[in-house]
C-alpha cells in the first residue's frame, strides 16, 4: 500500500542506516570508557551527534540530553522540573490536546500533589497566549504546549506562549516531536527552555530522541545510575541510535526548505482533489497554521470503521498510532467539537520524504473510490 502515516513513523534514511552500521559491529565500544580508543572513538561519535542535533534547534551540544525517544523527554522534562521545583509551586499548564505522552505523565504528577490546568483549543486547534495569561498563577512553574499536533499538525504561537509564561516566572516546555526537521526551530530565539524530540519522525531509527534542556534550566533526573549525559539521563548510551539521530538532523537542515515546499505542494492537491471530488468533506483545525505534509480530513455519513478497513491500498490513520490499541474516537478532533461518528469517520493523511507524485495520484483515486462505493 502507499505509504500516508509519516506522522506514526518515517522510515530511516540510506543515507542515516550507512552512517549507523559500523558503530554496531566495528565501533561497539562504550561511549563512557575512558581508558582506551574504542571508548574515545565512541564518545567522539556521540560528541559529533551532538552538535548535529544543536545545531538544528540552535542551542549548544552540552544542552542536549539523549533519551530512548520523545515519550521519555516529556516524562523527563515534566516530572524533571516538577521534582526540582515542586517547593516553589505545583501548578502546571498544558493543552488537552497534547500527546498521551504529556497527558498521562500531568495525571501521573496529580496524584503527587500537582495542579494541572488544561488548556482547551478553539475549533481550529489553536491555542491563545491570552489564554495561558488567563490561567497562569504565581505557583505556577511549568508551561507545556506541543509545537505542532500529531493528528492535525496545527502549530501553537510557542514563542508568544513562551514570553507570557517567562513573565510569570514560569519555564517552558515544548513536545517538538512533530516539528523538528520540518519546521525552522530556534530555541534561544523562541524562548525555548525544554524541548522533547523523537528520532524516528525524521527519519531516524526508532528507540532513540532527546531532551533538550538550556543552560539554567535545573530538572531532577529520572533514571539513576551511572551519571550519563551530566547527570541528566543516566544509562550507557545507544551509540548507532545517537549516530543516527545526529545524521537525520544534519539531513533535514540541509532539504528541510526544498522539502516542505514540495510536501506541501502534494498535500495541496491530494486535499484539494479531495474536498472538491467528496461531497461532505471538511479538513479538521485550522489551514494556515499547519505542518505542510499533514491533511486531516472528515468524511461525513461514512462509517469510520468500514472506511479504514476499505481503504486497503493506503496506510492512512485515525488518530494517533500511539493510541490506536484502543479504538476509541480520537479525543483530539472530540476536543475540536466533532461527534464520534465525525471523529471515526476522519482520516490524517501524512506525507513524507519518499512520497511521490505517482503515489498521491493513486491515493486519491482510491480514497475518492472508497468514499463513493460506501455512500452507493
Ligand atoms: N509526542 C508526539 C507529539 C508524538 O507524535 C509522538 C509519537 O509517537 C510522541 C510524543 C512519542 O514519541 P516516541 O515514539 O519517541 O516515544
Amino acid at each position: 500500500p502507499v505509504y500516508l502515516d509519516y506522522n506514526a513513523t518515517t522510515p530511516v534514511d540510506p543515507r542515516v542506516l550507512e552512517t549507523m552500521l559500523p558503530w554496531f559491529t566495528e565501533q561497539f565500544g562504550n561511549a563512557a570508557s575512558r581508558t582506551h580508543l574504542y571508548g574515545w572513538t565512541a564518545e567522539e561519535a556521540v560528541a559529533t551527534a551532538r552538535k548535529q542535533l544543536a545545531k538544528l534547534v540552535h542551542v549548544t551540544p552540552k544542552e542536549v540530553v539523549f533519551t530512548s525517544g520523545a515519550t521519555e523527554a516529556n516524562n523527563l522534562a515534566i516530572k524533571g522540573v516538577f521534582e526540582k521545583k515542586s517547593h516553589v509551586g505545583k501548578h502546571i499548564i498544558t493543552v488537552a490536546t497534547e500527546h498521551k505522552a504529556v497527558l498521562d505523565t500531568c495525571h501521573h504528577l496529580e496524584q503527587l500533589g500537582a495542579e494541572i490546568t488544561y488548556l482547551v483549543p478553539a475549533a481550529d486547534g489553536l491555542i491563545t497566549p491570552q489564554q495561558v495569561a488567563e490561567v497562569l498563577r504565581s505557583d505556577t512553574i511549568l508551561v507545556s504546549v506541543m509545537y505542532a499536533n500529531n493528528e492535525i499538525g496545527v502549530i501553537q504561537p510557542i514563542r508568544d506562549i513562551a514570553e507570557v509564561a517567562h513573565q510569570a516566572g514560569a519555564l517552558f516546555h515544548t513536545d517538538a516531536t512533530q516539528a523538528v526537521g520540518k519546521l525552522p526551530i530556534d530555541m534561544p530565539l523562541e524562548g525555548i527552555d525544554l524541548l522533547s524530540l523523537s528520532a524516528h519522525k525524521l527519519y531516524g531509527p526508532k528507540g532513540i530522541g532527546a531532551l533538550i534542556v538550556r543552560s539554567g534550566v535545573e530538572i531532577a533526573s529520572q533514571m539513576d545510575g551511572g551519571g550519563h549525559e551530566r547527570g541528566r539521563r543516566s544509562g550507557t548510551l545507544n551509540v548507532p541510535g545517537i549516530v543516527g539521530l545526529g545524521k537525520a538532523c544534519e539531513i533535514a537542515q540541509k532539504e528541510m526548505k526544498s522539502e516542505t515546499a514540495r510536501l506541501a505542494e502534494l498535500r495541496n492537491h491530494l486535499e484539494s482533489e479531495i474536498l472538491s471530488k467528496v461531497p461532505d468533506t471538511f479538513v479538521n483545525g485550522t489551514t494556515p497554521h499547519r505542518l505542510s505534509h499533514l491533511t486531516n480530513i472528515c468524511f461525513e455519513n461514512v462509517d469510520g470503521e468500514n472506511l479504514l478497513l476499505s481503504l486497503r491500498d493506503v496506510a492512512v490513520s485515525t488518530g494517533s498510532a500511539c493510541t490506536s490499541a484502543s479504538v476509541l474516537p480520537s479525543y483530539v478532533l472530540k476536543i475540536l467539537g466533532l461527534t464520534d461518528d465525525q471523529a471515526y469517520a476522519s482520516l490524517r493523511m501524512s506525507l513524507g520524504r519518499f512520497t511521490t507524485e505517482e503515489e498521491i495520484t493513486f491515493a486519491i483515486h482510491h480514497i475518492v473510490e472508497v468514499v463513493e462505493k460506501m455512500r452507493g
